[in-house]
């Protein structure tokens, strides 16, 4: 067996030990005859398996009481509808605009009411993140929104945006559970598992209860709505019981790892060794305003495109796979999620240093 070094943006790196775990239990779980794909969601094995991964994220997080854990699917992108749908009482939002995940969920949510574009980075190529301290907040707002990590550009909220009391939504799917996340700031909180957490097809959204309503906007589809969902603890309909059942596992491998405020260590020491190469390489860039740097997506830049290409081709064929850069941006971006090793970026570093002194 040989595994790569995969910096992709998602889907991820896993842990090996979780898959090796999930390996191990594929032909019969726990003495059950059966894998966990085969398995109803109705039976109280799968109802253990839902139980138990909700209550290691509550752990993990230390959730408050008053907030709901849904997992569901429809990927990150589908939020972007459900949360004007459920949230939109006024008809009114803010939007803080730091990409394209923001942005395509600004316009989404343009379809159920007003949004009000309140702050935005498209002046700089999204390579920064505005301040957000004093922001015209719109008075009937029914909350402000963000994308917490920016996948595509690699900028991090190192602070929430002042919402002057109004509540915060954010999309925080590249940068779930990389650190702690002090959820009483957020009204709503969501992610698509598939960079840190699990197998695409899981979003975990984290929702204050008195959000979780019965008069959500008219013609809200069933599934859209928080509140069945909700009422039905994730189970209305099939759950995607395997994808949870990984998502249980890591959030176990996590607290093994010491949690969250160890990952955080964890991924700012793995990012340092990067970032410190970029700042004194004389072929390689960051794209990033350092202060907004990203602890899980580094985008970085050449160039000289014939250059970049070569690059990310040999560092292909020496197991160093996905670094090309979103297709909006060009030149590379190196994902090191948690589940990446601090060797991989290492290797990655060493790579980069003997290209520099190749290609000079
Ligand atoms: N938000 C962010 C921050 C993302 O990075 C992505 C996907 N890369 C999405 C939303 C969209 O997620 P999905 O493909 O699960 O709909």
């Amino acid at each position: 067996m040989s595994r790569v070094y995969n910096f992709s943006a998602g889907p991820a790196m896993l842990p090996v030990e979780v898959l090796k775990e999930a390996a191990s239990e594929m032909l019969d779980y726990q003495g059950s005859g059966m894998s966990v794909m085969e398995m109803s969601h109705r039976s109280q094995v799968f109802q253990n398996i839902i139980d138990e991964a909700e209550a290691d994220l509550r752990d993990l997080l230390n959730i408050p009481d008053n907030y709901k854990v849904l997992f569901l699917q429809g990927g990150a992108s589908q939020q972007f509808a459900a949360v004007p749908m459920n949230l939109m009482k006024n008809g009114v939002a803010d939007y803080i605009v730091t990409g394209q995940w923001s942005k395509k969920a600004a316009q989404e949510a343009e379809k159920y009411g007003k949004v009000n574009v309140i702050a935005s980075s498209a002046d700089k190529t999204f390579s920064y993140i505005p301040d957000c301290s004093d922001l015209p907040i719109d008075d009937d707002a029914d909350y402000v929104y963000i994308c917490e990590n920016n996948t595509i550009y690699g900028t991090k909220y190192k602070e929430l945006p002042n919402t002057k009391g109004k509540t915060l939504v954010a999309d925080v799917s590249s940068c779930f559970l990389s650190e702690p996340h002090d959820v009483e700031k957020y009204g709503v909180l969501y992610g698509g598992v598939q960079k840190n957490i699990g197998p695409a097809g899981v979003v975990i959204a984290i929702i204050r209860e008195d959000l979780i309503r019965d008069d959500v906007l008219p013609g809200t589809p069933t599934m859209l709505k928080y509140k069945t969902q909700a009422d039905k603890g994730s189970l209305y309909n099939t759950p995607p019981c395997y994808g949870i059942y990984i998502c249980g596992k890591v959030f176990k491998w996590l607290k093994k790892q010491g949690g969250l405020a160890a990952m955080k260590e964890h991924n700012e020491k793995k990012a340092k060794i990067l970032y410190d190469y970029l700042d004194q390489s004389k072929m390689f860039k960051g794209t990033v305003v350092p202060k907004d740097r990203s602890l899980m997506n580094v985008p970085f830049v050449i160039g000289d495109k014939d250059l970049e290409a070569k690059f990310v081709k040999e560092a292909d064929a020496a197991g160093f796979v996905n670094l090309k850069g979103h297709r909006t941006v060009g030149g590379m971006r190196a994902s090191i999620y948690n589940a990446m090793p601090i060797e991989g970026v290492e290797a990655l570093v060493e790579f980069m240093k003997k290209f520099e002194k190749e290609n000079a």
